[in-house]
């Protein structure tokens, strides 16, 4: 006896639907895209409770007509694809007629639309797939999907939705994606009768970007200077973030493809590329990449939720992002904070200069030799080191990563001079390298200090002679109240009488430094207030460090400045100061060679 049945079309149904409609994000993510599709300059979301109990997605599209409503919410039914061969060329965001069915078969969905050609529209409701509810509808053209209780029918997939917040988080994450991607678009999103997104659609995406990013970090972005191949087939546009803004994951890392946002590892890592060396070590940047190209040399009907591609070029895709990232990034970088004197600071150049007139300046510049051949960047996606095996996706953010530690990852530098009073020049296996004086010793100091105190056996340096120092009621009160810290961490300090203190040891690194000095800096700050000794103690040696790191401004003999680079060279995390700023900055041979004219 057979026991092979076909299942039943509700549960084959459910079954497929469990691709599609993953979570409730993904019910907003099709909903948009057929209004997108349907060519709607305005977009209305409303979610409840995370989606859970209500999504809404109103649109001034071209609507569904009436006859063909019914129609649409049938699996493999599409307005957007006829024949096989269409499926070589896909331009619109849905082609898979699955979305409608899917979501209906698992919610309780009303559609009211209205076609453009038709003079009344329609209302149709669904509950589980099932038609339960037909009547004409008077509403202007466009289309109105309300999606209740999803999983009412399902629930095993019910029980496993996340908190609201998270669920939240992600319809928003994809929301503020198309936001961007469509600035001509108008999209206006409420959570809970709270606005969380409001977009003019007037085609301006830098206003978007503020909308979304906020002012500080939307108005930095980098436009991306678009670059079409040498085939003039794939075009990089969107905005990077400056190497001064910075994330501890991938999550703020979006890909756009033909308008449609992919997640892919590959030009994912192509971006990152883009900065290498330009930020911190285990720092991301912020970016809005928008790749187009001609449909045929792309497969989007990978996956039902076709967030994945292939690429029938994937190696050209790579370069031309990696490309045009690195481009946006490097043109801006000579006028970037770190080529620019702090403001209370001593003299240098002027910050209208460029690069090159820089490079110029510095004296013993002719030392560097450019080699003829410039050796090529491992960019090639096949030359390249794996990818990392955990991507984060991009709703996800990874848990912080700045806290881990790197092994020391400076080459072996030759200091050449001094630049500014400011910034230490050196020469490397992989270029120029100008370190921050006052980052770098930063650096130094505080990872001595914290290992020394990490032991728990701080050396303390006695004074030749003890040294006292005087301070003003308020200011002696607070050095009093630090005095145990003090100790903790070597400097020995004793109230000797009202206002004044004697000091007969500092920690050993801190030897270069004027007792004094510090001690005055200490008492007139603030005092740290935490109640665990530990985080005291700790706050207090990034204090001392700054203070105690040598400035700018301050001439450095050559003695001194290897010294600096070979304790630099010896951290364990060389490239930032402790505050998390760059001590180090690079310029490749082939970037010298380029903006030198010698790279064709
Ligand atoms: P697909 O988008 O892959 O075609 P869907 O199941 O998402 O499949 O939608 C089925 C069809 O319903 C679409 O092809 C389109 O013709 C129609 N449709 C869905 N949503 C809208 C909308 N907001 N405006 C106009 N037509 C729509
Ligand atoms: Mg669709």
């Amino acid at each position: 006896m057979s026991q092979i049945k076909l299942l039943p079309e509700a549960v084959a149904a459910q079954i497929a639907a469990g691709e599609v409609v993953e979570r409730p994000a993904s019910v907003v993510k099709e909903l948009v895209e057929n209004s997108l599709d349907a060519g709607a300059k305005q977009i209305a979301v409303t979610i409840e409770e995370g989606g859970k109990n209500l999504m809404c997605v109103q649109d001034n599209g071209a609507g569904i007509p009436a006859a063909e409503v019914e129609l649409a919410f049938r699996r493999h039914a599409t307005s957007k694809l006829s024949t096989a061969a269409d499926l070589e060329g896909i331009a619109s965001l849905g082609f898979r007629g699955e979305a409608l069915a899917s979501i209906a078969s698992v919610s309780r969905l009303t559609c009211t639309t209205r076609s453009r050609d038709d003079a009344m529209g329609v209302q149709l409701r669904l509950e589980g797939g099932h038609r339960v509810h037909r009547a004409p509808s008077g509403r202007p053209p466009g289309t109105e999907m309300r999606i209740a209780d999803l999983f009412y029918n399902v629930p095993a997939r019910r029980k496993f939705l996340r908190t609201e917040r998270t669920e939240r988080r992600h319809i928003n994450a994809f929301l503020t994606r198309y936001a961007i991607a469509y600035p001509e678009v108008a999209f206006h999103v409420r959570h809970d009768d709270r606005e969380t997104l409001q977009t003019p659609g007037n085609g301006d995406t830098r206003e978007v970007l503020l909308n979304v990013y906020g002012r500080e970090v939307g108005s930095g972005l980098l436009e991306i200077a678009a670059e079409l191949t040498a085939r003039n087939a794939i075009r990089v546009q969107g905005f990077v973030g400056s190497t001064q803004i910075h994330r501890a994951n991938r999550g703020y890392i979006t890909l756009m493809i033909n308008g449609r946002w992919v997640e892919d590892l590959r030009i994912t890592y192509a971006i990152i590329q883009a900065y290498h060396t330009l930020l911190p070590t285990k720092r991301y940047p912020i970016a809005f990449v928008q790749v187009e190209m001609p449909p045929e040399d792309l497969d989007v009907n990978v996956h039902p939720a076709k967030t994945e591609v292939r690429f029938r070029e994937a190696d050209e895709v790579f370069r031309a992002v990696q490309r045009a990232v690195r481009a946006t990034v490097i043109a801006q970088a000579p006028v970037a904070t770190p080529w620019q004197p702090p403001r209370r600071s001593a003299p240098a150049a002027p910050p209208e200069q460029t690069l090159r007139t820089r490079l110029q300046q510095l004296q013993p510049a002719r030392q560097f030799t450019l080699p003829r051949a410039v050796k090529k960047q491992p960019t090639s996606p096949s030359a390249r080191p794996a990818t990392p095996d955990h991507v984060p996706s991009a709703t996800e953010p990874a848990p912080s990563a700045v806290e881990e530690r790197q092994p020391a990852q400076l080459p072996p530098l030759r200091v050449v001079g001094q630049v500014a009073r400011m910034f230490i020049v050196a020469e490397g296996p992989e270029g120029l390298y100008l370190i921050d004086q006052h980052a770098a010793h930063e650096r130094v100091l505080y990872e001595r200090m914290r290992s020394d105190w990490a032991t728990g056996d701080v050396p303390s340096q006695p004074l030749l002679a003890a040294q006292t120092i005087t301070l003003p009621p308020d200011e002696a009160t607070r050095l009093e109240a630090q005095l145990p810290t003090l100790s903790a961490l070597g400097i020995q300090v004793e109230k000797v009488k009202t206002g004044a203190f004697q000091v007969s040891a500092i920690p050993a690194p801190l030897r270069n430094i004027s007792p004094q000095e510090l001690l005055a800096d200490i008492a007139s700050s603030e005092p740290e207030r935490s109640p665990v000794r530990e985080e005291l103690e700790k706050a207090t040696i990034l204090k001392i460090c700054k203070r105690a790191a040598i400035k700018g401004g301050q001439v450095l003999p050559l003695e001194e400045m290897r010294t600096l680079i070979r304790d630099l060279e010896e951290t364990r995390n060389p490239r930032t100061c402790p505050h998390g700023r760059p001590t180090i900055l690079q310029i490749s041979m082939k970037e010298l060679a380029f903006q030198f004219g010698r790279l064709g």
